[in-house]
């Protein structure tokens, strides 16, 4: 997708179907449990058998191990034959496979599929598309991200399809069509002037792709409106448009006013829900953290006292890197100039955050990009700028489940967490690219993919499905 596009579009706690909380949960203090499907009835005992686990908690990896899943829950892990497999219990023998929990992307769009600008790129999808052929086309991403290994994702708003979101997850909680944990964030807000369509006469009413709002009260309304409607989350963008000065500095249009920004976060705080904001750098990033964002969303400029202020207060940092390294315009326009900046301050930006302690969670902005397009390929971008594999796999997966507020519930395999359990070949630590190749998916303790997996079944304990 070009930048153009992108400037836009670079752009949860279930309260639908979800499961009772029961004794195995962890202490529940940060949040309401996951949304979970209703294809598990609880009854039926699955072991995985693994020679290799990368659990999530950034623990070295560990060999030879039985997990034992209950219905949708990881139970027990113990070594594999130092405790009897448990009566009736499918045994599910993952052989040389890399054992991980399921995956997190913490920024995703599933009501955008990477429109190509020729084929009508933003605009179409908004004046030309029936609901239905969007709803149609998010639902098809929502399988895509699963059968990538992402058995959770936080959607970052609809790009102007309303509640659809709030629609899928109710399916994919329901077990109606295949799909990660949700959590949504609904139509988004922005104000007068920062946010497409754009460009059209004035004469003419165009729709938005987010609600835009002028004023705190029209900011807290706002906030309400979503919230009543669904929203896990509140998505704000903090800045809007961007370009080159004379100098050569990138410079980002900011949007809402601080007082407008406080009173969607006092709001939506409020509710026991958290606050995104979509910000490059300047007076809209500052503006973010002031006003006490919960997490920033590209952030592809971070000065050092702003970087300072993340780690005081705790802010998250969703980089969404490669997205920002694809699609450039030619390097002779002024695009391709602010393309080619943006990706050059971002890298720097990131390691220095990292070195710095930031917390940081996996995104991607998948959905600026095509959902055919590996989602893991943000793995090897993170890398590359300074992490090591396995804090690149905990961004993924133990650090977004804390993102989210479900730490212990998902990005993990310990006992008590949701039994979302990937398999890889190939040794991630030694080349992250291995997570592009995901041949196992377990979400919920049902089995979605097994792609090239032989299930062995042990002797006399039942049958591999
Ligand atoms: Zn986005």
């Amino acid at each position: 997708m070009r930048r153009a596009v992108l400037s836009w579009v670079a752009a949860a706690l279930a309260s639908g179907v979800s499961c009772a909380a029961d004794a195995q949960l962890p202490a529940l203090h940060e949040a309401t449990a996951p949304p979970t499907s209703a294809a598990n009835d609880g009854s039926h005992t699955i072991v995985l058998r693994a020679q290799s686990l990368i659990d999530g908690t950034g623990a070295p990896p560990r060999r030879d191990l039985d997990i034992v899943i209950r219905g949708n829950r990881i139970v027990e892990i113990s070594a594999t034959g130092s405790r009897p497999v448990p009566e009736g219990a499918d045994v599910l023998d993952l052989g040389s496979l890399t054992v991980l929990p399921g995956l997190i992307d913490t920024h995703t769009h599933i009501f955008l599929q990477g429109e190509d600008p020729n084929a009508g790129g933003y605009d179409v999808q908004l004046l030309k598309f029936p609901a239905s052929y969007r709803v149609a086309r998010a639902i098809v991403s929502a399988r895509r991200a699963l059968e990538q290994g992402f058995t959770t994702i936080r959607d970052m708003e609809t790009e102007g399809a309303g509640y659809g979101d709030v629609g899928i997850k109710q399916a994919i909680n329901e077990s109606v069509v295949p799909g990660p944990r949700m959590w949504v964030s609904t139509i988004s807000i922005s104000s007068t002037g920062g946010y497409p369509l754009e460009g059209y006469a004035p004469e003419i009413t165009v729709p938005k792709g987010s609600q835009l709002i002028d004023g705190p009260v029209e900011a807290r309304k706002a906030a309400r409106q979503q919230l009543d409607h669904g929203a896990d989350w509140i998505k704000v963008y903090m800045t809007h448009r961007s370009w080159l000065d004379v100098n050569g500095n990138l410079v980002s249009q900011p949007t809402l006013t601080l007082e407008e920004l406080k009173a969607i976060v006092d709001e939506t705080h409020g509710w026991g829900k958290k606050v995104a904001c979509h910000a490059y750098n300047g007076a809209g990033l500052q503006r973010s953290l002031d006003g006490g964002c919960d997490s920033i969303e590209h952030g592809l400029e971070l000065s050092d006292a702003q970087i300072a202020q993340m780690v005081k207060q705790g802010t998250w940092y969703v980089p969404t890197l490669q997205v920002y390294y694809t699609d450039w315009d030619p390097a002779d326009t002024d695009a391709g100039k602010r393309d080619r900046k943006r990706a050059e301050i971002h890298g720097v930006s990131f390691t220095k955050a990292l070195r710095a302690g930031v917390k940081i969670a996996f995104g991607t902005d998948v959905g600026g990009f095509g959902w055919s397009q590996p989602i893991a390929e943000e793995f090897l971008r993170e890398v590359q700028l300074g992490m090591t594999p396995m804090q690149a796999i905990q961004s993924a997966t133990s650090r977004a489940a804390e993102l989210l507020g479900q730490r212990g519930l998902v990005g993990v395999i310990a006992p008590g967490a949701y039994a979302d359990v990937i398999a890889v070949a190939g040794d991630p630590l030694a080349d992250v690219g291995a997570l592009k190749n995901v041949q196992f998916v377990l979400k919920d303790g049902v089995v979605f993919k097994k792609d090239g997996v032989v299930f062995k079944s042990a002797v006399g304990v039942g049958h591999a499905p």
